[in-house]
């Protein structure tokens, strides 16, 4: 069995590949060309984003049995050709939830006391304290959209610095939040309570622009929203609208309907704290997914 490892995945998926006796060659960056003529001789490739497994990579790869992602989202492979010439693809939907739910407290963090403001403010020669009179989330309402992996261990991290969490999630019922800190509400009554929304929905037909014109408007005066999940489930221009109207007191969003979003207009908006998608890029992430595809590789070849 032969794996090519490609942008530069963890060393750790090599060791492991190693172990089980599978021949790992690594190659952090391929040419679409150089890849088209290589994969034909691998049984596995493990990629992270840059590499595109697109139809015409994966009509040459004749003996490939299995696509390893070492993230979340497969928008860099395309699943269709992969099924057509009966390759498995395996993905690590949970190595970097952790590295995500941190990242959301630090914005929360950064959203009550505009850390982010403060920070331009200082470099660029100021020094007005008064500017800068934050908010404590300690007793703040949480509400948090979507209970899976993510919005849970957000959950669990916010009731530990004394927020209290209200949760909302169709597929959720009341023995799924026994036992932890989340109340489960209506999608109104989060929308109408709480101080600081997080959303942690995946995109689909169902959940793109779920948080537009209307539901912005049901929303407490000044409450603050994070986006770390994926671009497109809030409407930016109704967002937008609902900033500069005063409504909203600031967003702190890592995802985007376009990414890179140079041409977003949130972008102008001291209220709005930009990061570049991010939120699951942590060392211990890279590992974790590098980690847990390797595993299913090795797996998938000793079941065969
Ligand atoms: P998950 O599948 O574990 O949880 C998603 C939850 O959303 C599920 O409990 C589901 O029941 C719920 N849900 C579905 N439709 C809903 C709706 N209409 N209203 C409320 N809840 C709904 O997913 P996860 O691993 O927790 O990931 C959450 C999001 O974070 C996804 O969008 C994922 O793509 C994103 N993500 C972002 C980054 C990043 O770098 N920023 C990294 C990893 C994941």
């Amino acid at each position: 069995m032969k794996v090519l490892l490609t942008d530069s995945v963890d060393m750790k998926a090599r060791d492991i590949l190693k172990s089980a006796g599978i021949e790992a060659d690594v190659r952090p960056t391929m040419l679409e060309e150089e890849l088209k003529e290589a994969i034909a001789s691998y049984d596995a490739i493990l990629v992270r984003s840059a590499t595109k497994l697109n139809a015409s990579v994966i009509e040459r790869a004749e003996n490939l049995r299995i696509i390893g992602r070492a993230g979340v989202g497969l928008d860099n492979i395309d699943l269709d050709a992969a099924k057509k010439m009966g390759i498995e693809v395996v993905n690590s939907p949970s190595g970097n939830s952790n590295a995500v739910a941190e990242h959301v407290i630090g914005l929360i963090f950064s959203l009550a006391r505009n850390i982010h403001g403060a920070h331009s403010h200082v470099k660029a020669g100021g020094w007005e304290k008064k500017l800068f009179k934050g908010t404590e989330v300690r007793e703040k309402k949480l509400g948090v959209i979507g209970l899976g992996r993510i919005g849970r261990l957000v959950s669990s991290a916010a009731a530990g610095l004394g927020m209290e969490v209200i949760g909302y999630d169709p597929y959720v019922k009341e023995e799924g939040v026994k036992g932890t800190a989340i109340s489960l509400e209506s999608i109104e009554n989060l929308m109408r309570n709480s101080d600081f929304i997080t959303i942690h929905v995946p995109l689909t037909d169902g959940t793109r622009s779920m948080i537009g014109k209307k539901e912005l408007a049901m929303m407490k005066d000044g409450v603050m929203i994070i986006n770390a999940a994926r671009g497109g489930i809030i409407d930016e221009d109704a967002l937008y609208d609902a900033i500069t109207s005063g409504k909203v007191a600031g967003a702190a969003l890592d995802v985007w309907k376009d990414e890179p979003p140079h041409e977003s207009m949130l972008l102008k908006l001291d209220e709005v704290l930009a990061t570049p998608h991010v939120g699951g890029n942590t060392h211990e992430a890279q590992v974790n997914v590098a980690v847990d595809v390797a595993e299913k590789i090795v797996k998938f070849f000793k079941d065969i």
